[in-house]
């Protein structure tokens, strides 16, 4: 049995577009009859008091999941195997590059966007040991394709590039991408939905996973939601998290209504949701989320899909 996840970061409370994506990564993962985990993901921006209110408002909704939840925090030995294994194939190197010194590489005239332009890619020996009396290195992976392609559910054949990205911070922090890379192989996470906004980061790590030797995920990368000025949604705009929602008298039940409504399924329960889940019918525009002040009590729907 394979398994799908939910892998919040514990940086604040999550929103109705969180909890949306939570609802769909279950509805993918449950009419798939695979398992569905939760994994925490507290390498960054991890919030003291967040994870306990994350997974309550998770249960609230509804969802449940198999197992214990897993904390990246706890899993520092995984990433260093894996770095381990890089570095023994030669894959690694270090690199002393600040933000500015990529930006200004990356605007010479044959950079391709967003990528490391390879700077640090071969230092010589005296040059590295001279960087690093000025500052600590961070480890990036030395790739050998430029770009790579993924399946997604909801985006067909998706192509990305893969640079030499960074999988060991300089502060020392395993870095997203191997992170979730690791983590993916190592619970046997064979699907993977998420926000579209991971999309172009899908072929960076779809490589290294294969790289490591474990499989390749399948993806369904969900639309994401925004307010009512097209910026992805955030806790500020007001009615959006199931505390604020719940101060205005909608409780979880109401919020969960709201979502499978926007993903055009039955909103009588989770259940009934899965009954009808058809993954090629799903919305793939944004979903967005109003809040106007001005409906509030009259009746009309609050923060309904316009
Ligand atoms: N932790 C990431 C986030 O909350 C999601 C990572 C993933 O699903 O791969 O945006």
């Amino acid at each position: 049995m394979g398994a799908g996840r939910f892998a919040p970061s514990p940086s604040g409370d999550l929103h109705l577009g969180n909890l949306r994506t939570a609802i769909l990564a279950w509805l993918f993962a449950r009419s798939t009859e695979r398992a569905f985990l939760i994994r925490v993901e507290d390498l960054d921006r991890a919030r003291a008091g967040s994870e306990e209110l994350q997974l309550a408002d998770l249960a609230a909704i509804g969802l449940s999941w198999d197992g214990d939840v897993v904390r990246q925090s706890e899993r520092s030995g995984h990433y260093a195997g894996a770095l381990d294994e890089l570095r023994d194939r030669e894959m690694l190197y270090e690199c002393f590059c600040t933000r500015r010194d990529i930006a200004e590489a990356a605007s010479a005239p044959h950079a391709a966007p967003g990528t490391y332009p390879g700077t640090c890619r071969n230092l010589t020996g005296t040059e590295r040991a001279a960087k690093r009396e000025l500052r600590p290195a961070a480890l990036r992976l030395r790739t050998e394709v430029g770009s790579f392609a993924v399946a997604d559910q909801l985006h067909g054949t998706y192509t990305g590039a893969v640079d030499d990205f960074v999988v060991l911070r300089n502060d020392g922090v395993p870095a997203y991408n191997l992170a979730v890379v690791v983590d993916d192989g190592l619970q046997g996470i064979d699907q993977v939905v998420r926000g579209d906004d991971l999309l172009s980061s899908a072929p960076r790590q779809a490589y290294l996973a294969q790289l490591l030797g474990y499989g390749i995920p399948g993806y369904a990368h969900v639309p994401l939601a925004l307010n009512s000025h097209g910026k992805r949604l955030a806790k500020r705009d007001g009615a959006v998290t199931l505390a604020q929602l719940a101060a205005l008298g909608i409780d979880a039940d109401g919020a969960r209504s709201m979502i499978l409504a926007s993903l055009g399924l039955p909103t009588a329960s989770l259940d009934a949701a899965l009954d009808a889940f058809e993954p090629t019918s799903l919305p793939t525009d944004p979903w967005v989320f109003t809040t106007d002040p001005n409906a509030l009590g009259t009746g009309k729907t609050i923060g309904w899909p316009s």
